[in-house]
């Protein structure tokens, strides 16, 4: 691509060189970063790929485009229980457009500096815009929250709340119609889903079994219990639900987009009974924003209620294939 190396010193060498980082003993410029990990931590590492016209519009703004990818990004870190350290930037774009790429690198940074995480290197190639950022983060061993470890009679918990993913992109796309003070929110949760780093640093020391929400409550719930083979039930009526989906005033839709609805990046965990004091403690004091919305239960699939009597799902998350 023409002037590849100066449109990367430019927007993101120069821009990382102003921020201090942690471990980055050589950073952007060489063939390789050299990075020390810090002492005692081991590296949680993750990557994700974003194509325009299928996880974005590819007429999307580009500092929007480059904090969701970013922030989803360190969702995972933190449905890990790993604080942010590093990440990688695969960059391919049809064309070398200097407004577009300010106002990516203006979004990147943004978030960067937020979550204290730092650019180390990437690739840029020629081609239909993707973007693939690998994130790298520092865990101390043992206290990963993996999705293999939900025992039987355990509490199931989500942070704040669920299905605003889904009814954002209703929403943009026009399916529904809010007021204005929802239409902001869920604007904002839509394209700058917050990392639910802080909470994961809350939980992960009380916390058997996590991860983030993507696909879905009950598709990704389904994850840790075929890890951990495990059932589990969720009790519907008690899904919290923001402002902005209750004033829709349709419940059955809104119980659908909280079970079924993917882009929440809200963490779903698993908490031993006798940790949950440790638990509902957060809560009480303010610290936490979780609900207990069921318990894990023998067999192999999530099922849902609704006070006590079987709940019917219709579809159960976002496939890509
Ligand atoms: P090489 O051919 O050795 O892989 P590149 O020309 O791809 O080197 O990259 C030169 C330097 O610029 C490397 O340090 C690489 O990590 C960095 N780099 C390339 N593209 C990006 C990008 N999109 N974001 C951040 N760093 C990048
Ligand atoms: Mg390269």
């Amino acid at each position: 691509m023409p002037g590849e190396f100066q449109l990367i010193q430019q927007f993101f060498q120069r821009e990382q060189a102003e921020q201090p980082a942690e471990g980055v003993l050589l950073g952007i410029g060489d063939d390789c970063a050299l990075l020390q990990i810090p002492e005692g931590k081991q590296l949680a590492v993750s990557v994700d790929t974003l194509v325009a016209g299928i996880h974005f519009p590819a007429d999307a703004d580009a500092e929007l485009i480059a904090e969701r990818a970013l922030r989803t990004n360190l969702s995972d870190l933190a449905a890990m229980g790993a604080d942010p350290l590093w990440f990688t930037l695969a960059l391919t774009l049809p064309e070398a457009n200097e407004d577009w790429l300010r106002s990516f690198s203006r979004g990147l940074f943004a978030c960067a500096r937020e979550y204290k995480i730092a650019l180390i290197g990437g690739d840029t190639t020629s081609g239909p815009l993707t973007i693939t950022i690998q994130v790298m983060g520092a865990v101390t061993p043992g206290t990963a929250m993996r999705r293999d470890g939900a025992n039987i009679g355990d509490f199931v918990l989500v942070t704040n709340n669920v299905g605003d993913g889904a009814a954002a992109l209703a929403m943009i796309q026009a399916r529904i119609n809010c007021d204005e003070t929802s239409t902001t929110y869920l604007q904002e949760r839509f394209y700058r889903p917050t990392p639910r780093l802080y909470e994961s640093t809350l939980i992960r020391e009380f916390a058997s079994a996590a991860l983030d929400i993507s696909d879905g409550l009950v598709a990704d719930l389904q994850h840790i219990c075929d890890a951990s083979d495990v059932g589990a039930i969720i009790d519907v009526e008690n899904l919290p639900l923001s402002p902005a989906l209750q004033t829709l005033n349709n419940q059955a839709q809104a119980w659908e987009w909280a079970l079924s609805g993917g882009d929440d990046y809200e963490l779903c965990f698993t908490v031993a009974p006798e940790k949950m004091a440790n638990i509902a403690m957060l809560i009480a004091q303010g610290k936490l924003n979780a609900t207990v919305i069921g318990e894990i239960i023998p067999g192999d699939k999530v099922i849902c209620e609704c006070e006590g009597e079987p709940y019917e799902l219709t579809r159960t998350g976002y496939q890509h294939f």
